[in-house]
């Protein structure tokens, strides 16, 4: 199928695009990579009126340093950040996941920002914002706001996000000395969205694991550090806590079971990589 018409502003800086999403209300939407948007247009599950491309504002592809916070904007491909030196000390997480992030091709046009805006639940991205307790920078022609992870991701493709915002850039917090960080996934094949997936940091006095597929959003838990039946336990109350899906690709019970298994699998990494 082909999309319904729409118009096409290519904004050559940020007020150009927050103007548009402001005139329009809900009848504008930003295009990024295209990666999720254009297939949702050529199957009209989407019918904007215009499409604002954010890719050519100024500052938008640079990754940057504000203390201890990977700042991501909304023009960086998800390529880029894999490809940022020295990525697997400054963050073992994102190193780590990203490579999941669908194929080759698509991670070098898709960005980080339009797979956070996406907001699917399978997404490593959402879920590494959500295991890092990452930050959401979104801006509106009235407001800037910042909110974390957790507040953003509020449904099954859906966040907190007004209409007439964007996400200007997302920020990831740096490693943490002596901690240790894990991710692993269970796909069909790899560059599938994930059937269940895993990311867990580690702290000297601390586990904390996020989990994705699962739910209608990635969720994350907190323990002391746990061993044993007692880590058992806790990933098994957490399984029984996330209201988990059956669909085409597995059942809620399956992904259960990886919850228990694969958490428990990146918790015992990530105590093992603590410095
Ligand atoms: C074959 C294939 C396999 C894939 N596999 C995976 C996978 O395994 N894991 C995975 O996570 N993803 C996967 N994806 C999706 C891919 O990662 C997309 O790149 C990503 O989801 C969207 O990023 P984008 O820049 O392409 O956004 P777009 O497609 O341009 O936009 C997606 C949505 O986000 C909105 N948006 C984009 N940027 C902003 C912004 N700055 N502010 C506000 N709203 C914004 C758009 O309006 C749209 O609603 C796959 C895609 C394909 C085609």
């Amino acid at each position: 199928m082909k999309p319904a018409a729409f118009d096409y502003v290519r904004a050559q800086h940020l007020d150009e695009a927050l103007d548009v999403l402001k005139q329009q209300g809900g009848e504008a939407r930003v295009i990024a990579g295209g990666q999720s948007l254009l297939p949702m247009l050529n199957m009209r599950l989407a019918k904007p009126a215009v499409l604002v491309d954010v890719m050519g504002i100024p500052g938008f592809g640079e990754i940057r340093r504000e203390g201890d916070a990977i700042v991501v904007p909304a023009g960086v491909r998800q390529a880029k950040l894999l490809a940022r030196l020295g990525l697997a000390t400054e963050q073992p997480l994102l190193a780590a996941a990203l490579p999941w992030v669908g194929h080759y091709q698509t991670r070098a046009r898709g960005t980080v920002c339009g797979s956070t805006a996406h907001a699917d639940p399978s997404a490593e991205i959402p879920l590494c914002l959500v295991a890092l307790d990452g930050e959401i920078r979104l801006r509106s022609r009235k407001k800037r706001r910042s909110l974390k992870a957790s507040e953003f991701f509020t449904g099954m493709m859906v966040t907190d996000k007004a209409e007439d915002e964007l996400i200007e850039a997302v920020a990831f917090p740096a490693a943490v000395k002596g901690a240790g960080y894990a991710f692993r996934e269970v796909a069909r094949r790899h560059g599938d969205f994930a059937i269940v997936a895993c990311a867990a940091m580690a702290t000297a006095d601390a586990i904390h694991v996020a989990v994705g597929a699962v739910a209608d959003r990635p969720e994350r838990r907190s323990y002391p550090l746990l061993e044993g039946s007692a880590l058992d336990d806790a990933l098994n109350a957490f399984a029984w806590e996330l209201d988990a899906r059956d669909d085409i690709h597995a059942t809620a019970r399956l992904r259960r079971d990886l919850v228990r298994s694969l958490g428990r699998e990146v918790i015992e990494e990530a105590l093992r990589c603590r410095a």
